[in-house]
């Protein structure tokens, strides 16, 4: 249903704007057709909101004797068409959900069939600096539970094709060894939908329609029980490795040991390849299964000066103390192939596995966790991009004589737009070029850094329109600073703003994308941009 609201949408802007473009005076005849069309089907596709608004027009439409003139029709379908492009921008995020997160903001999933309440809730909630997905369709959020593990999971009772419990089941089930805040929401009050709420496992109910202060409130706690509850515990309880949390503190030690040792350490990233096929299968409460098989396999195999962490979802780190990169090729070659020799049992059924895994070998101190995981995981992206089931060094694909290096900065203030450009950076492979990404919230912080002076080319993609420091003024010092042919880049601009567009390009920029884009179209224009750079 997504996909055809998602079609409907895109066509029907574009039907609306060649309407309103096309010709000085528009017949009203014309006007009503349409209006006609965009009201029976957004009936269909229950988007409630548009119909409402495009009813309300109609009326009016078919009282008129007169055709329109275009500042008219423009003015009459303002409305109308603010609705489209933000149904048209919520859906490209619905659908391109990045699997990306920073993990220190907290992440809440937000499931409700009424597009227009998630749309206000999810502006709401990230005006508190939380992150948010939005899920109008039941099987999808489930899947997006798994993958995202958001830390906060709000679920509107009545859903179309499931009810909220039932969601609420699939959750609970993956939920039961850990602690995430599950908020039902109703505008069904009664004792007795609260009373079942609480029985499967709900952490709070809260009434319909929503007093938006003491939501926030509430969500705001549930956060911070969460935050508790998490610190509180470093091993993962499903698996039995050691969890995330801990990473940071083994790797400080891990950096002490290497530093007093005068040797040097090796961090892996480990993925499952094809996992989701496994869930689809066999479901997930085997994937958990699963899960667990093989962090114990690993965990039995390396030496007890390695540490093995579950990273997220079905992703591992191991710290190997004391060895190179050549080394852990080895023994990650010699896992891999006994793991994929492993008679995995389900159902009924026996299969096998493999995974991918990134590796770097950790030369100097001064390399921070953050950078020593990203720098691995292009490793491993290589891996899954070079056919799975195979180790890559990202010492050799830096050391590569032939590709150059190219440092990618993103500067830009929404989080969201982060991930979607991070996601699309990650999914561009460009034989001469090693791609190094790296996200700023703000002008200011970008210039701080000083990451113009690191090795390498430079590309930039700035936000026009940021508080501290607007993207202009980056652009204008960046100009003022760095050899002009160094930095290339790529404005993201306002809709409406035509003297922004302006300036950039006389400032250098190499060229522009306004804001609300297409993801589609972003990732071709970024493409192409890079595949000129030499
Ligand atoms: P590949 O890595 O080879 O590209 O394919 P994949 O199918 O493994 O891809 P991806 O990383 O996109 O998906 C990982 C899937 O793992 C998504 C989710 O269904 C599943 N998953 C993540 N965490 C868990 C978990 O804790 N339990 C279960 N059962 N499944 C999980
Ligand atoms: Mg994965
Ligand atoms: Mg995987």
């Amino acid at each position: 249903m997504d996909k055809y609201k998602a079609i409907f949408i895109t066509r029907m802007t574009e039907q609306l704007r060649n309407l309103l473009n096309n010709s000085q005076v528009i017949r009203n005849e014309e006007v009503y057709q349409l209006l006609h069309t965009i009201k029976g089907t957004s009936g269909t596709l229950d988007l409630d909101l548009l119909f409402q608004l495009v009813s309300d027009l109609m009326e009016h439409v078919e009282q008129r004797k007169e055709d329109w003139s275009q500042p008219q029709l423009k003015h009459f379908l303002g409305g109308l068409m603010d609705v489209c492009e933000e149904y048209e921008h919520f859906h490209q995020d619905l659908n391109k959900i990045p699997d990306y997160r920073d993990i220190d903001i907290p992440l809440i999933q937000l499931i409700d069939d009424d597009i227009s309440l998630l749309i206000f809730l999810k502006e709401k909630l990230e005006s508190k600096g939380w992150m948010v997905i939005a899920n109008s369709q039941e099987d999808h959020a489930i899947e997006q539970f798994y993958s995202m593990n958001p830390d906060c999971i709000i679920i509107d009772i009545n859903l179309p094709k499931k009810s909220g419990f039932e969601v609420l089941e699939a959750i609970q089930k993956h939920t039961k060894h850990s602690f995430v805040p599950k908020i039902m929401c109703s505008i069904d009050n009664s004792r007795q939908k609260r009373i079942a709420a609480y029985k499967m496992g709900a952490d709070d109910f809260i009434s319909k329609p929503l007093d938006m202060e003491e939501f926030l409130i509430r969500i705001e706690r549930h956060l911070e029980r969460k935050r508790i509850f998490d610190q509180s515990v470093i091993i993962d309880e499903l698996t039995q490795v050691y969890n995330r949390k801990f990473l940071q503190d083994s790797y400080n030690r891990f950096i002490s040991e290497a530093s007093r040792t005068k040797t040097s350490g090796t961090i892996a990233i480990l993925d499952i390849d094809h996992f989701k096929k496994v869930n689809d299968t066999y479901g997930h409460v085997m994937g958990d299964k699963i899960l667990t098989v093989f962090a114990q396999f690993i965990k039995q195999n390396i030496r007890n000066t390695d540490t093995l962490f579950r990273y997220g979802g079905e992703e591992f780190v191991i710290l190997f103390q004391r060895a190179t990169e050549s080394e852990i090729m080895v023994v990650l070659n010699g896992l891999l192939n006994r793991f994929s020799e492993m008679v995995l049992k389900a159902d009924g059924n026996r299969f096998s596995l493999t995974f991918s895994a990134g590796i770097y070998e950790i030369k100097t101190t001064d390399i921070p966790l953050k950078k020593a995981l990203e720098i691995a995981d292009e490793a491993l992206y290589l891996a899954k991009e070079n056919g799975r089931a195979r180790v890559e060094s990202a010492n050799q694909m830096i050391d590569a004589p032939n590709k150059k290096l190219l440092n990618v900065s993103i500067v830009e203030d929404d989080s969201l737009i982060r991930s979607i450009l991070m996601n699309i950076l990650k999914s561009i492979e460009i034989s001469h070029l090693t791609i190094a990404i790296k996200e700023y919230e703000d002008g200011l912080q970008f210039l701080e850094s000083n990451r113009l002076k690191e090795e390498g080319m430079h590309f930039l993609i700035l936000d026009g329109i940021m508080p501290v420091m607007d993207g202009l003024e980056v652009l204008k010092k960046v100009k003022e600073t760095s050899e002009e042919h160094n930095a290339h880049i790529l404005m993201l601009t306002g809709r409406k703003s035509k003297r922004d567009i302006a300036e950039a390009l006389r400032l250098g920029a190499d060229d522009y994308v306004t804001k609300p884009f297409s993801i589609t179209e972003l990732q071709a224009r970024i493409t192409r941009l890079i595949m000129r750079i030499k």
